[in-house]
């Protein structure tokens, strides 16, 4: 089977634990993100590694690092994986616009000045500063998926040409992309543009659909083969657990139960502890996993959700 690149370089499957958090945000220190919103500003190596250190003694096993060319510190995430041990598969690509400054390179160049930028974070190395510029310097960390975002209720036509990028560097490389929803909204749209672009669909997972627990919406995303991320455990401003609970079974009972992953998405520093707030990084795995176990999800259930899944998704 194909390894996967970490920061603790390229690992066979079976290296990255029984509990793979396939949506999560150890850093954001870049970009008008945490500029715009304060809350969102992650930048202190020792407050995440103590995150991630409960993560680990939790149980959990690979991180997806979801930010891409903004808001992205290679180095910090390479200084928490050596710290805790823990592999953290970086992110290429591009989040929604709201997340760059109005005048990034993204708008800036043509589609094969983008593949060459995008390809070489894949095939050499992470561009330490994401491309701030103008001296390129890059990490021995390779990135190991690829982002790509929509709006509201629609995609830009920056983004159509971005997906057409990522279409591109997955044709030379089969590195798996996943996409962020707003609310859930675009999921098809979003299926149409990747399968246009070359995109197998079961290399691509579509992420926050939670917080639009729509069955039968669902059913038709895990029918079309792509795989499907929740998270929003712990947050009951967007909903109760209950909800994704319900909407995880149905799933199972459709027989889609190896569609859909989880994730943290602890993208505030007001859910951490470390930064002095909570429930804390590893909330899926010392709360909301064993209530899963109360409420009736069996072993063979947890090991699809947690692990078989998303090394389906990263492997192929
Ligand atoms: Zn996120």
């Amino acid at each position: 089977m194909k390894s996967i690149e970490t920061t603790l370089g390229p690992l066979p499957a079976d290296q990255l634990g029984t509990r793979i958090n396939a949506h999560d945000h150890l850093f954001l220190d870049s970009g008008p993100g945490g500029v715009n919103v304060p809350d969102f500003l992650l930048d202190d190596v020792d407050k995440t590694t103590a995150e991630i250190r409960r993560w680990a003694a939790a149980g959990g096993g690979a991180i997806v690092d979801t930010m891409p060319t903004t808001g992205r510190n290679v180095d910090k995430c390479l200084e928490v994986s050596r710290q805790t041990g823990v592999p953290i598969i970086m992110s290429t690509g591009f989040h929604k616009g709201a997340y760059y400054w109005p005048d990034h390179w993204r708008y800036l160049y043509d589609e094969d000045e983008m593949v060459e930028l995008t390809l070489t974070e894949i095939t050499e190395g992470i561009e330490r500063t994401n491309y701030r510029g103008p001296v390129i310097k890059r990490s021995t960390v390779k990135a190991g998926v690829m982002k790509i975002a929509g709006e509201y209720n629609r995609v830009t036509d920056n983004m159509k040409k971005l997906i057409r990028v990522i279409g591109r560097v997955h044709q030379k490389t089969e590195t798996p992309v996943y996409a962020h929803t707003e609310h859930g909204t675009a999921a098809e749209e979003l299926l149409d543009l990747l399968e246009d672009a070359g995109i197998p669909l079961n290399r691509v997972l579509i992420c926050h659909l939670d917080r639009n627990p729509d069955l039968f919406v669902h059913k038709h995303i895990a029918k079309r083969g792509a795989f499907l991320e929740y998270d929003t455990p712990s947050r009951i401003k967007y909903q109760p657990e209950s909800i994704v609970i319900r909407l995880m079974r149905s799933m199972i009972e459709a027989g889609y139960g190896d569609r859909i992953m989880l994730g943290g998405d602890m993208a505030r520093r007001s859910y951490l502890k470390a930064y002095g707030g909570g429930p804390g990084f590893e909330y899926l795995l010392t709360v909301f996993t064993p209530r899963l176990v109360r409420e009736g999800f069996s072993e063979e259930d947890l090991q699809l959700i947690w692990e078989d899944n998303p090394v389906r998704w990263l492997t192929g």
